[in-house]
Protein backbone atom coordinates (compact mmCIF):
# COMPACT_ATOMS: atom_id res chain seq x y z
CA UNK A 1 0.00 0.00 0.00
CA UNK A 2 1.37 3.76 -0.58
CA UNK A 3 2.70 5.09 2.57
CA UNK A 4 1.52 8.39 4.03
CA UNK A 5 4.05 11.33 5.28
CA UNK A 6 2.68 13.76 7.33
CA UNK A 7 4.39 17.00 7.18
CA UNK A 8 4.36 18.69 10.92
CA UNK A 9 5.94 21.98 9.29
CA UNK A 10 5.38 25.10 7.24
CA UNK A 11 6.30 27.35 4.64
CA UNK A 12 9.35 26.58 2.35
CA UNK A 13 10.39 23.42 4.01
CA UNK A 14 6.85 22.17 3.88
CA UNK A 15 6.60 22.34 -0.03
CA UNK A 16 10.11 21.17 -0.37
CA UNK A 17 9.25 18.04 1.78
CA UNK A 18 5.84 17.69 -0.28
CA UNK A 19 7.11 17.78 -3.63
CA UNK A 20 9.67 15.18 -2.73
CA UNK A 21 7.58 13.48 -1.35
CA UNK A 22 5.32 13.14 -4.47
CA UNK A 23 8.52 12.43 -6.25
CA UNK A 24 9.13 9.39 -4.80
CA UNK A 25 5.31 8.52 -4.87
CA UNK A 26 4.20 8.96 -1.38
CA UNK A 27 0.85 10.26 -0.29
CA UNK A 28 0.96 13.84 1.91
CA UNK A 29 -0.95 15.07 5.11
CA UNK A 30 -0.30 18.75 5.24
CA UNK A 31 -0.89 20.42 8.46
CA UNK A 32 -1.54 23.83 9.63
CA UNK A 33 -2.54 26.57 11.47
CA UNK A 34 -5.75 28.61 11.81
CA UNK A 35 -3.22 31.30 10.83
CA UNK A 36 -1.84 29.29 8.35
CA UNK A 37 -4.42 28.43 5.48
CA UNK A 38 -3.21 30.23 2.78
CA UNK A 39 0.08 27.86 2.88
CA UNK A 40 0.94 27.11 -0.80
CA UNK A 41 1.41 23.26 -0.13
CA UNK A 42 -2.05 22.63 1.30
CA UNK A 43 -3.00 22.60 -2.32
CA UNK A 44 -1.13 20.33 -3.36
CA UNK A 45 -0.88 17.21 -0.42
CA UNK A 46 -3.57 14.62 -0.34
CA UNK A 47 -5.11 15.40 2.85
CA UNK A 48 -4.86 18.65 5.25
CA UNK A 49 -5.98 19.06 9.19
CA UNK A 50 -5.72 22.03 10.68
CA UNK A 51 -4.53 21.08 14.44
CA UNK A 52 -4.55 24.32 16.37
CA UNK A 53 -4.60 28.22 16.27
CA UNK A 54 -1.87 30.64 15.34
CA UNK A 55 0.18 30.21 18.36
CA UNK A 56 2.65 27.92 17.62
CA UNK A 57 2.99 26.38 20.82
CA UNK A 58 -0.51 25.38 20.59
CA UNK A 59 -0.23 24.04 16.96
CA UNK A 60 3.50 23.08 15.02
CA UNK A 61 4.86 22.94 18.78
CA UNK A 62 1.71 21.14 20.24
CA UNK A 63 2.41 17.25 20.09
CA UNK A 64 -0.71 15.79 21.20
CA UNK A 65 -2.19 17.71 17.96
CA UNK A 66 0.32 16.27 15.67
CA UNK A 67 0.25 12.85 17.01
CA UNK A 68 -3.75 12.66 16.48
CA UNK A 69 -3.52 14.72 13.08
CA UNK A 70 -1.11 11.70 12.24
CA UNK A 71 -3.43 9.45 13.88
CA UNK A 72 -6.55 10.30 12.54
CA UNK A 73 -4.99 10.52 8.77
CA UNK A 74 -3.21 7.12 8.94
CA UNK A 75 -0.17 8.59 8.62
CA UNK A 76 2.83 6.12 8.30
CA UNK A 77 5.05 8.75 9.14
CA UNK A 78 6.27 11.86 10.17
CA UNK A 79 8.51 14.89 8.22
CA UNK A 80 9.84 17.26 10.87
CA UNK A 81 11.76 19.67 8.57
CA UNK A 82 13.94 22.29 10.55
CA UNK A 83 12.75 24.41 13.44
CA UNK A 84 9.43 23.36 15.69
CA UNK A 85 10.13 19.76 16.42
CA UNK A 86 13.03 18.19 14.32
CA UNK A 87 15.61 18.42 17.36
CA UNK A 88 13.28 17.47 20.12
CA UNK A 89 13.69 14.09 21.35
CA UNK A 90 10.73 13.60 23.02
CA UNK A 91 8.90 13.88 20.53
CA UNK A 92 10.90 11.58 18.31
CA UNK A 93 10.36 9.29 21.23
CA UNK A 94 6.60 9.50 21.15
CA UNK A 95 6.30 9.52 17.03
CA UNK A 96 8.27 5.94 17.75
CA UNK A 97 6.10 5.04 20.80
CA UNK A 98 2.78 5.86 18.84
CA UNK A 99 4.05 3.70 15.71
CA UNK A 100 4.94 6.21 13.53
CA UNK A 101 8.24 6.67 11.68
CA UNK A 102 10.03 9.42 12.51
CA UNK A 103 11.77 10.94 9.24
CA UNK A 104 15.47 11.16 11.07
CA UNK A 105 17.99 10.06 13.69
CA UNK A 106 16.45 8.05 16.26
CA UNK A 107 15.58 9.77 19.69
CA UNK A 108 18.50 8.20 21.22
CA UNK A 109 20.75 9.81 19.33
CA UNK A 110 19.01 13.26 18.85
CA UNK A 111 19.29 13.20 22.90
CA UNK A 112 22.90 12.35 22.78
CA UNK A 113 23.96 14.87 20.21
CA UNK A 114 21.65 17.68 21.39
CA UNK A 115 23.75 17.50 24.90
CA UNK A 116 26.40 20.06 23.36
CA UNK A 117 29.34 17.97 26.13
CA UNK A 118 28.51 14.83 25.26
CA UNK A 119 28.75 15.76 21.12
CA UNK A 120 31.63 17.35 22.12
CA UNK A 121 33.16 13.88 23.92
CA UNK A 122 31.78 12.04 20.72
CA UNK A 123 33.18 13.80 18.32
CA UNK A 124 36.98 13.84 20.06
CA UNK A 125 36.02 9.95 19.64
CA UNK A 126 35.72 10.05 16.50
CA UNK A 127 39.42 12.16 15.70
CA UNK A 128 36.94 15.54 15.13
CA UNK A 129 38.92 18.55 16.20
CA UNK A 130 37.14 20.51 19.39
CA UNK A 131 37.72 23.94 20.99
CA UNK A 132 40.20 23.86 23.40
CA UNK A 133 38.31 24.19 26.77
CA UNK A 134 36.82 22.59 29.90
CA UNK A 135 33.90 19.86 30.06
CA UNK A 136 33.79 18.55 33.86
CA UNK A 137 32.40 19.94 36.30
CA UNK A 138 33.16 23.65 37.45
CA UNK A 139 34.82 24.36 40.19
CA UNK A 140 33.41 26.84 42.80
CA UNK A 141 36.80 27.77 43.98
CA UNK A 142 38.69 30.96 42.43
CA UNK A 143 41.94 29.73 42.67
CA UNK A 144 41.02 26.44 40.98
CA UNK A 145 38.86 28.10 38.39
CA UNK A 146 41.56 30.96 37.52
CA UNK A 147 43.69 27.45 36.94
CA UNK A 148 41.52 26.24 34.38
CA UNK A 149 40.85 29.79 32.94
CA UNK A 150 44.73 29.99 32.57
CA UNK A 151 45.33 27.07 30.65
CA UNK A 152 42.34 27.94 28.19
CA UNK A 153 43.27 31.15 28.42
CA UNK A 154 40.72 34.27 27.74
CA UNK A 155 38.70 35.20 26.24
CA UNK A 156 36.59 32.39 27.10
CA UNK A 157 32.98 31.36 26.22
CA UNK A 158 30.51 30.07 28.87
CA UNK A 159 28.36 27.20 27.42
CA UNK A 160 25.00 25.72 28.40
CA UNK A 161 25.67 22.02 27.46
CA UNK A 162 21.55 22.15 26.78
CA UNK A 163 21.96 25.59 25.03
CA UNK A 164 20.35 26.16 21.28
CA UNK A 165 19.66 28.85 19.29
CA UNK A 166 22.35 31.43 20.23
CA UNK A 167 21.57 31.27 23.86
CA UNK A 168 23.06 29.67 26.90
CA UNK A 169 26.33 31.22 25.90
CA UNK A 170 28.46 34.03 27.23
CA UNK A 171 31.78 35.72 26.63
CA UNK A 172 34.44 36.37 29.92
CA UNK A 173 37.57 38.06 29.43
CA UNK A 174 38.99 37.79 32.04
CA UNK A 175 38.67 36.28 35.91
CA UNK A 176 36.00 38.52 37.40
CA UNK A 177 33.93 38.54 34.21
CA UNK A 178 34.11 34.47 34.18
CA UNK A 179 32.91 34.02 37.55
CA UNK A 180 29.87 36.36 37.47
CA UNK A 181 29.15 35.07 33.47
CA UNK A 182 29.14 31.23 35.17
CA UNK A 183 26.76 32.12 38.12
CA UNK A 184 24.41 34.30 35.10
CA UNK A 185 24.61 31.67 32.43
CA UNK A 186 24.04 29.20 34.59
CA UNK A 187 20.71 31.10 35.87
CA UNK A 188 19.55 31.64 32.46
CA UNK A 189 20.47 27.50 31.59
CA UNK A 190 18.31 26.26 34.47
CA UNK A 191 15.65 28.67 33.32
CA UNK A 192 15.74 28.00 29.99
CA UNK A 193 16.58 24.65 29.45
CA UNK A 194 16.32 22.87 33.33
CA UNK A 195 19.64 21.93 33.16
CA UNK A 196 22.00 24.07 34.74
CA UNK A 197 25.12 22.47 33.53
CA UNK A 198 28.18 24.64 32.30
CA UNK A 199 31.69 24.12 30.00
CA UNK A 200 34.24 26.32 28.94
CA UNK A 201 35.60 27.10 25.57
CA UNK A 202 38.35 29.39 24.06
CA UNK A 203 36.80 32.18 22.81
CA UNK A 204 37.50 31.80 18.83
CA UNK A 205 38.04 35.29 17.57
CA UNK A 206 36.89 36.48 13.35
CA UNK A 207 36.15 32.76 12.58
CA UNK A 208 34.50 31.44 9.86
CA UNK A 209 31.65 28.96 9.71
CA UNK A 210 32.60 25.82 8.01
CA UNK A 211 30.14 22.56 8.02
CA UNK A 212 29.67 19.53 6.62
CA UNK A 213 26.62 17.28 5.52
CA UNK A 214 26.51 14.28 6.41
CA UNK A 215 24.13 11.24 5.82
CA UNK A 216 23.84 8.22 7.42
CA UNK A 217 21.35 4.74 6.80
CA UNK A 218 20.94 4.43 10.66
CA UNK A 219 22.49 0.13 10.20
CA UNK A 220 26.09 1.95 10.15
CA UNK A 221 26.66 3.68 7.09
CA UNK A 222 27.09 7.06 6.43
CA UNK A 223 29.01 9.15 3.35
CA UNK A 224 29.91 13.00 3.16
CA UNK A 225 28.48 15.42 0.99
CA UNK A 226 31.25 18.34 1.19
CA UNK A 227 31.37 21.63 2.97
CA UNK A 228 29.23 24.55 3.15
CA UNK A 229 30.52 28.34 3.81
CA UNK A 230 28.02 30.00 6.10
CA UNK A 231 29.87 32.54 7.17
CA UNK A 232 27.60 35.68 6.24
CA UNK A 233 25.11 35.80 9.69
CA UNK A 234 23.49 37.98 11.61
CA UNK A 235 23.12 37.44 14.91
CA UNK A 236 23.90 33.67 14.41
CA UNK A 237 21.35 33.85 11.69
CA UNK A 238 22.30 32.87 8.38
CA UNK A 239 22.12 35.03 6.03
CA UNK A 240 24.26 33.45 3.06
CA UNK A 241 25.22 30.07 2.28
CA UNK A 242 27.61 28.62 -0.30
CA UNK A 243 29.15 24.85 -1.01
CA UNK A 244 31.88 23.69 -1.28
CA UNK A 245 33.34 26.19 1.41
CA UNK A 246 36.60 27.39 -0.31
CA UNK A 247 39.83 28.96 0.07
CA UNK A 248 40.09 26.38 2.84
CA UNK A 249 42.84 24.09 3.63
CA UNK A 250 42.23 20.96 1.56
CA UNK A 251 44.43 18.50 3.75
CA UNK A 252 42.60 19.61 6.94
CA UNK A 253 38.85 19.48 4.98
CA UNK A 254 39.66 15.58 3.77
CA UNK A 255 40.76 14.56 7.51
CA UNK A 256 37.27 16.27 9.35
CA UNK A 257 35.25 15.16 6.33
CA UNK A 258 36.74 11.49 7.59
CA UNK A 259 36.20 11.63 10.82
CA UNK A 260 32.46 13.17 10.40
CA UNK A 261 31.71 10.42 8.57
CA UNK A 262 33.36 8.36 11.08
CA UNK A 263 31.26 10.09 14.10
CA UNK A 264 28.07 9.16 12.00
CA UNK A 265 28.98 5.11 11.27
CA UNK A 266 29.77 4.89 15.26
CA UNK A 267 26.58 6.45 16.67
CA UNK A 268 24.53 4.58 13.77
CA UNK A 269 23.27 7.88 12.50
CA UNK A 270 20.19 8.17 9.76
CA UNK A 271 19.35 10.63 7.59
CA UNK A 272 20.51 14.23 6.97
CA UNK A 273 22.96 15.95 9.46
CA UNK A 274 25.05 18.81 9.42
CA UNK A 275 28.08 18.88 11.72
CA UNK A 276 29.36 22.64 12.42
CA UNK A 277 32.74 24.12 12.90
CA UNK A 278 34.37 27.26 13.31
CA UNK A 279 37.81 27.76 11.11
CA UNK A 280 40.56 29.74 11.98
CA UNK A 281 43.72 30.02 10.49
CA UNK A 282 44.07 26.47 8.93
CA UNK A 283 42.12 24.73 11.59
CA UNK A 284 38.63 23.09 12.24
CA UNK A 285 37.01 23.41 15.53
CA UNK A 286 33.99 21.49 16.26
CA UNK A 287 31.01 23.54 17.93
CA UNK A 288 27.65 21.58 17.48
CA UNK A 289 25.68 18.98 15.22
CA UNK A 290 22.36 19.72 13.54
CA UNK A 291 20.70 16.49 13.74
CA UNK A 292 18.06 17.54 11.02
CA UNK A 293 18.02 18.82 7.55
CA UNK A 294 19.19 22.77 7.68
CA UNK A 295 17.62 25.06 5.95
CA UNK A 296 20.73 25.38 3.37
CA UNK A 297 20.96 21.79 2.31
CA UNK A 298 19.80 23.09 -1.40
CA UNK A 299 23.78 24.31 -2.21
CA UNK A 300 25.13 20.79 -1.19
CA UNK A 301 22.19 19.83 -3.83
CA UNK A 302 22.73 21.38 -6.64
CA UNK A 303 26.98 20.39 -6.37
CA UNK A 304 26.32 17.16 -6.03
CA UNK A 305 22.92 16.59 -7.46
CA UNK A 306 22.17 15.04 -4.24
CA UNK A 307 18.50 15.13 -3.21
CA UNK A 308 18.73 15.16 0.53
CA UNK A 309 14.76 15.03 1.28
CA UNK A 310 14.28 12.37 -0.74
CA UNK A 311 17.24 10.58 0.72
CA UNK A 312 15.82 11.00 4.27
CA UNK A 313 12.35 9.73 2.70
CA UNK A 314 13.75 6.29 1.12
CA UNK A 315 16.04 5.83 4.29
CA UNK A 316 13.28 6.03 6.73
CA UNK A 317 10.43 4.48 4.58
CA UNK A 318 12.92 1.57 3.87
CA UNK A 319 12.32 2.49 -0.09
CA UNK A 320 15.38 1.20 -2.21
CA UNK A 321 18.22 2.88 -1.62
CA UNK A 322 22.15 3.10 -2.10
CA UNK A 323 24.42 4.97 -0.18
CA UNK A 324 27.89 5.18 -1.79
CA UNK A 325 30.41 7.55 -1.16
CA UNK A 326 32.27 6.78 -4.35
CA UNK A 327 29.15 7.99 -6.38
CA UNK A 328 28.71 11.70 -4.76
CA UNK A 329 30.76 13.63 -7.16
CA UNK A 330 31.17 17.28 -6.39
CA UNK A 331 30.84 20.46 -9.46
CA UNK A 332 30.62 23.58 -9.58
CA UNK A 333 29.66 26.56 -6.81
CA UNK A 334 26.40 27.14 -5.60
CA UNK A 335 25.11 29.45 -3.39
CA UNK A 336 21.79 31.02 -1.31
CA UNK A 337 20.63 33.91 -0.14
CA UNK A 338 17.88 33.91 2.43
CA UNK A 339 14.97 36.62 1.58
CA UNK A 340 13.41 37.25 4.91
CA UNK A 341 10.28 39.61 5.24
CA UNK A 342 12.43 42.28 7.27
CA UNK A 343 13.60 45.59 7.53
CA UNK A 344 17.10 45.39 5.67
CA UNK A 345 18.80 47.80 8.03
CA UNK A 346 16.75 47.56 10.82
CA UNK A 347 15.94 43.51 10.92
CA UNK A 348 12.71 44.54 12.50
CA UNK A 349 9.77 41.52 11.14
CA UNK A 350 7.55 43.05 8.05
CA UNK A 351 4.88 40.60 8.11
CA UNK A 352 1.56 41.66 5.61
CA UNK A 353 0.15 41.17 2.30
CA UNK A 354 2.21 40.47 -0.45
CA UNK A 355 0.59 42.67 -3.54
CA UNK A 356 2.79 41.67 -6.31
CA UNK A 357 5.44 39.51 -6.77
CA UNK A 358 8.41 38.07 -9.63
CA UNK A 359 10.40 35.05 -8.54
CA UNK A 360 13.54 34.77 -10.37
CA UNK A 361 14.33 31.88 -12.84
CA UNK A 362 16.62 31.04 -15.71
CA UNK A 363 19.57 28.78 -16.06
CA UNK A 364 20.90 27.86 -12.57
CA UNK A 365 18.75 29.16 -10.63
CA UNK A 366 16.70 27.78 -7.88
CA UNK A 367 13.86 29.20 -6.13
CA UNK A 368 12.47 27.33 -3.40
CA UNK A 369 9.50 29.38 -1.63
CA UNK A 370 6.00 29.48 -0.57
CA UNK A 371 5.31 32.61 -1.44
CA UNK A 372 2.91 33.95 -4.10
CA UNK A 373 0.87 37.24 -5.00
CA UNK A 374 -1.77 38.08 -2.76
CA UNK A 375 -0.18 35.81 -0.14
CA UNK A 376 -0.20 37.26 3.53
CA UNK A 377 2.48 36.52 5.67
CA UNK A 378 1.85 35.94 9.10
CA UNK A 379 3.20 37.78 12.19
CA UNK A 380 3.43 34.45 14.43
CA UNK A 381 6.31 32.43 12.60
CA UNK A 382 10.31 32.98 11.44
CA UNK A 383 10.50 35.32 8.31
CA UNK A 384 12.11 33.05 5.52
CA UNK A 385 9.95 33.58 2.38
CA UNK A 386 12.26 32.31 0.04
CA UNK A 387 15.78 30.86 -0.87
CA UNK A 388 17.33 32.06 -3.97
CA UNK A 389 19.94 29.37 -5.01
CA UNK A 390 22.40 30.09 -8.17
CA UNK A 391 24.26 27.37 -9.13
CA UNK A 392 27.33 27.81 -11.98
CA UNK A 393 30.75 26.94 -12.12
CA UNK A 394 32.77 29.39 -10.20
CA UNK A 395 32.11 31.42 -7.06
CA UNK A 396 32.96 34.37 -9.02
CA UNK A 397 30.32 33.48 -11.73
CA UNK A 398 28.20 32.21 -9.18
CA UNK A 399 27.70 35.57 -7.66
CA UNK A 400 26.94 37.05 -10.70
CA UNK A 401 24.20 34.85 -11.44
CA UNK A 402 22.88 35.75 -8.15
CA UNK A 403 22.78 39.23 -9.14
CA UNK A 404 20.63 39.05 -12.16
CA UNK A 405 18.25 37.01 -9.94
CA UNK A 406 17.74 39.19 -7.56
CA UNK A 407 17.70 42.24 -10.02
CA UNK A 408 14.55 40.12 -11.25
CA UNK A 409 12.69 39.21 -8.50
CA UNK A 410 10.62 41.63 -6.65
CA UNK A 411 7.98 41.28 -4.22
CA UNK A 412 5.64 44.29 -3.15
CA UNK A 413 3.61 45.02 0.27
CA UNK A 414 5.76 44.06 2.52
CA UNK A 415 9.73 45.22 3.08
CA UNK A 416 12.07 42.64 2.28
CA UNK A 417 15.61 42.30 2.77
CA UNK A 418 16.41 42.07 -0.49
CA UNK A 419 18.49 45.04 -1.08
CA UNK A 420 20.72 43.72 1.55
CA UNK A 421 21.79 40.57 -0.43
CA UNK A 422 22.25 42.97 -3.42
CA UNK A 423 24.45 45.45 -1.69
CA UNK A 424 26.45 42.02 -0.17
CA UNK A 425 26.74 41.07 -3.91
CA UNK A 426 28.33 44.21 -5.07
CA UNK A 427 30.84 44.37 -1.46
CA UNK A 428 34.69 43.95 -2.44
CA UNK A 429 35.22 41.93 0.71
CA UNK A 430 32.63 39.31 0.06
CA UNK A 431 33.51 38.69 -3.26
CA UNK A 432 37.32 38.28 -2.43
CA UNK A 433 35.59 35.47 0.23
CA UNK A 434 37.43 37.70 2.97
CA UNK A 435 34.66 37.71 5.60
CA UNK A 436 34.32 35.89 8.88
CA UNK A 437 30.81 35.24 11.08
CA UNK A 438 31.31 39.08 12.54
CA UNK A 439 31.71 41.27 9.22
CA UNK A 440 28.22 41.23 8.12
CA UNK A 441 27.60 43.14 12.16
CA UNK A 442 30.84 44.51 12.99
CA UNK A 443 31.88 46.51 8.92
CA UNK A 444 29.35 45.74 6.30
CA UNK A 445 26.32 47.48 8.03
CA UNK A 446 27.72 50.17 9.21
CA UNK A 447 28.33 51.34 5.74
CA UNK A 448 25.02 49.66 4.29
CA UNK A 449 23.28 51.69 6.83
CA UNK A 450 24.58 54.91 5.91
CA UNK A 451 24.15 54.72 2.06
P1 LIG B 1 23.63 27.19 19.15
O1 LIG B 1 23.29 25.75 19.34
O2 LIG B 1 22.98 28.07 20.17
O3 LIG B 1 23.46 27.67 17.74
P2 LIG B 1 26.53 26.95 18.74
O4 LIG B 1 27.39 26.14 19.61
O5 LIG B 1 26.25 26.44 17.36
O6 LIG B 1 25.18 27.31 19.52
O7 LIG B 1 27.15 28.38 18.60
C1 LIG B 1 26.45 29.42 17.94
C2 LIG B 1 27.43 30.47 17.48
O8 LIG B 1 28.15 31.01 18.58
C3 LIG B 1 28.49 29.98 16.53
O9 LIG B 1 28.05 29.94 15.18
C4 LIG B 1 29.57 31.00 16.74
O10 LIG B 1 29.25 32.18 16.03
C5 LIG B 1 29.48 31.30 18.21
N1 LIG B 1 30.39 30.44 19.00
C6 LIG B 1 30.12 29.27 19.58
N2 LIG B 1 31.21 28.76 20.21
C7 LIG B 1 32.20 29.66 20.02
C8 LIG B 1 33.58 29.72 20.40
N3 LIG B 1 34.16 28.79 21.14
N4 LIG B 1 34.28 30.81 20.00
C9 LIG B 1 33.71 31.78 19.26
N5 LIG B 1 32.45 31.79 18.87
C10 LIG B 1 31.68 30.74 19.23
Amino acid sequence: MTKKVLIANRGEIALRALRACKEVGLKTVGVYSSGDQELKHLRFADETVCIGPSNPLESYLYVPGILSAAEVTGSDAIYPGYGFLAEDYEFAEKCEGSGFKFIGPSSAVIKKMGDKITAKTIAEKSGIPTVPGYKDKLPENKGELEKIATKIGFPIMIKATAGGGGRGMRVANDINELISGISITQQEAKNAFGNETLYLEKYIENPRHIEVQIFGDGKGKAIHLGTRDCSLQRRHQKIIEEAPAVDIDEGETQKVLTACVNLCESIKYEGAGTIEFLYKDEEFFFIEMNTRIQVEHPVTEMITMFDLVKAQLKVALGMDFVLDQNRITFKGHAMECRINAEDPVTFIPSPGKITKMHPPGGFGIRFDSHIYSGYTVPPYYDSLLAKIITATNKRKSCIKRMKNALDEFFVEGIKTNHSLHLALMNDQTFQDNKHNINYLEDNFMKQFEND
